[in-house]
């Protein structure tokens, strides 16, 4: 069965013939669809249109993963989708896309839209590497499935007899959990670099293997990924964090060479198994954390990722004898300018990140209200797990991470006296000094 859609150009692909899976023979049910997606299926196969839930939640179903949410795709141009829901607005300059509002909730729409190996000169915009700079014309069914990236990504659940419509042999790859990409392996990642990331977020996140053809090019290619912007990056790098799949996700980026892309700096330390560990540890708690349903916070792990480099920075001001707080201070800000050159990390988050290495430096200041100070500080806890984190991941930390621990756990009255064994600690000729300088400063 073909169907030749309303507002779809005959590119003369039309005659390549889907495999359609009955509903009785996949596992996806309405069940398992959020209700305004429902409704927005519905709404447009009622008014005539094709509507078709397609990509990442197609794939997710089909694999018993819970979608992250629900894109559809149709043959109504934005216009008419527009029209169709007054609660919806045309979004993007590259390609419009409808986005129905429901509350707090967005379900999108997108117009089939064709591969750019079926518009004309004009209408495509590409630079002389390869890379896609726009591609705005709308297609047909089997347009929209060969653009897009993976077989498994590439395939239509049809509201119309609630079948799923493959164009791309998705189905086959879904069976045997195999990542290929659609196409020319070499061609697809030189057109769009990002999609080097997106094989390996999807390996990580659903446990996939990889075709040889879709991976032999990974393996090469890593240095596309210097074209792409860094504020792409950035925002494929955060969607890392939330896979709940980080830590196997970062042994995928190491062995493809795309981690040292991402952050030279610091893979550079990744020599010192200190590094690995520390990072081991930590994405693996953040990972349990996201299968508890707790949040993650981006700033935590961009300050473990970047504490390497903190402590390398640190050894190399030693000689300079400045103060301690100096030296952090000037550690963290050159670690933090090392990382930013390729991802554009939001001003907002790398305040958060610095704060969070600098408290390290406060772990050591056990006098006065100095504790009190730093367990008030917004950012403690996460600065706090960051600093027991060091310590087992082979930092000589062990005795302020017992005192800390013992601190942060005591109540009221128990830190008085925990604060006053520590005073005791302090040899005379530094207490005199403490005093001295205390009685200046209430002059
Ligand atoms: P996730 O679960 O992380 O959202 P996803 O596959 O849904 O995964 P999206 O970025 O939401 O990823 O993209 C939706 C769909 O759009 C993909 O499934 C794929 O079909 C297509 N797509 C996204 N990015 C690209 C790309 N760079 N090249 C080609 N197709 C893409
Ligand atoms: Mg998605």
């Amino acid at each position: 069965m073909v169907k030749r859609f309303k507002n779809a150009p005959n590119t003369g692909k039309n005659s390549i013939q889907p495999k359609i899976i009955p509903r009785a023979e996949h596992t996806i049910s309405r069940d398992h669809i959020h209700r305004n997606a429902l409704k927005v299926l519905y709404r447009l196969h009622n008014a005539g249109f094709s509507a078709f839930l397609v990509g990442g939640c197609v794939r997710d179903l089909l694999l018993n993963h819970q979608p992250k949410d629900f894109d559809i795709a149709t043959d109504a141009h934005p216009d008419e989708v527009r029209k169709l829901f007054k609660n919806s607005r045309l979004i993007g300059k590259r390609f419009r896309l409808a986005h129905i509002v429901f509350g707090k909730e967005i379900v999108e729409v997108a117009t089939f839209r064709t591969h750019h190996e079926n518009i004309s000169q004009e209408d495509i915009a590409k630079t002389h590497q390869g890379m896609i700079m726009r591609d705005n014309v709308y297609g047909t069914i089997v347009d929209d499935a060969s653009r897009r990236d993976f077989t498994i990504n590439g395939l239509y659940y049809n509201i119309a007899d609630f079948s799923v419509v493959d164009y791309v042999n998705g189905m086959q790859d879904i069976s045997t959990r195999t990542l290929r990409i659609i196409g020319d392996p070499v061609t697809r990642y030189h057109e769009d670099p990002v999609r080097l990331l997106r094989a390996v977020r999807f390996m990580g996140k659903l446990n996939l293997n990889i075709s040889p053809e879709t991976e032999a090019p990974l393996l090469t290619l890593s240095h596309l990924l210097g074209k792409v912007s860094p504020a792409r990056l950035y925002l494929e790098v955060m969607k890392f964090f939330q896979e709940g799949a980080t830590l196997p996700t970062f042994h995928l980026l190491r062995k493809y060479h795309l981690f040292a892309e991402l952050f030279p700096a610091i893979n550079e330390c990744l020599t010192q198994p200190e590094a690995i560990q520390l990072i081991e540890n930590a994405l693996a708690e953040t990972d349990k954390r996201v299968k508890d349903s707790k949040t993650v916070s981006p700033a935590f792990i961009f300050s473990v990722l970047l504490w390497p480099l903190v402590t390398k920075n640190l050894e190399k001001l030693r000689p300079k004898k400045m103060p301690l707080y100096v030296a952090y201070e000037n550690a963290i800000h050159h670690a933090v300018k090392d990382k930013t050159e390729r991802l554009a990390i939001p001003r907002l988050l790398l305040v958060s990140i610095r704060e969070i290495c600098l408290l390290q430096f406060r772990f050591t200041q056990r006098f006065g209200t100095r504790p009190y100070r730093l367990l008030g500080h917004p950012r403690f806890r996460a600065a706090y797990d960051l600093f027991l984190l060091r310590q087992q991941s082979g930092e000589p930390l062990l005795e302020l991470t017992t005192w800390w621990q013992r601190f942060y756990e005591a109540t009221e009255d128990e830190r008085v006296t925990i604060l006053k064994e520590v005073e005791k600690t302090i040899p005379n000729n530094k207490r005199k000094k403490r005093k001295k300088k205390k009685t200046e400063q209430v002059q």
